[in-house]
């Protein structure tokens, strides 16, 4: 699809989508964004967040980075996209809700265990992003089956990297409070790109559950 195509998709959603949403999309610009939630999403194209949650403008506030990762609190790095749209998100928006959402088929996650592919300059900054994968697949090397093939590995280190993200959230001061306050919750969901599941992890059975 090239750019001119991407305009005539633009004039489509116009003509076709804008006018029910009229009123809300005047509202919002007049009295600013109030999201309830912070989508933290892989990048991949087949994850499209306001699609598969049937949201409108003005409902999510949505990060999405390369594997759906979340670096740990770290005031010293330089130009953190994802740090700073939590920051924003909890400190100025006061979203109630964190979803990171991993996803099947994920190229991050199977990025893990072929990362000798990425030991080329071209990708100097993919391989060091994936090293916020690494919890993740020591955990599911150390816990799976032996019998699991590739896919079922890939399966729960998808799954399983989306709870550890969990506990980065919790480094930031600020989402630490916040839950602590029971102003936020933190979720882990496990989306299938295939048929559109989504499967969310409970922490009291630590394990994911299907979504009614
Ligand atoms: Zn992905």
């Amino acid at each position: 699809m090239h750019s001119e195509a991407l305009l005539d998709g633009n004039k489509v959603f116009r003509e076709k989508k804008v006018k029910k949403l009229q009123d809300k999309l005047v509202d919002l610009a007049d009295n600013g964004q109030n999201p309830k939630a912070l989508f933290i999403g892989c990048c991949d194209s087949r994850v499209v967040p306001n699609l598969m949650t049937s949201t409108d403008p003005g409902d999510l506030f949505i990060t999405r980075n390369i594997g759906n990762f979340v670096p740990p609190y770290n005031p010293n790095a330089e130009y953190l996209a994802t740090a700073s749209a939590i920051e924003y998100a909890v400190s100025a928006l006061k979203v109630k809700d964190i979803i990171v959402c991993g996803h099947s088929h994920c190229g991050a996650i199977e990025g893990l265990y072929t990362a000798d592919q990425l030991d080329n300059e071209k990708f100097i900054h993919v391989k060091k992003w994936l090293k916020l994968g690494e919890r993740a697949k020591k955990y599911v090397e150390e816990n799976i089956s032996e019998k699991a093939d590739f896919r079922e590995k890939l399966d729960m280190t998808e799954k399983m990297s989306a709870v550890f993200q969990l506990d980065n959230l919790l480094t930031y001061p600020a989402v630490k409070e916040a839950v602590e306050a029971g102003e936020l919750t933190l979720s882990a969901w496990h989306y299938d790109i295939k048929s559109a599941k989504v499967e969310y992890y409970d922490k009291d059975r630590g394990e994911f559950i299907e979504a009614k």
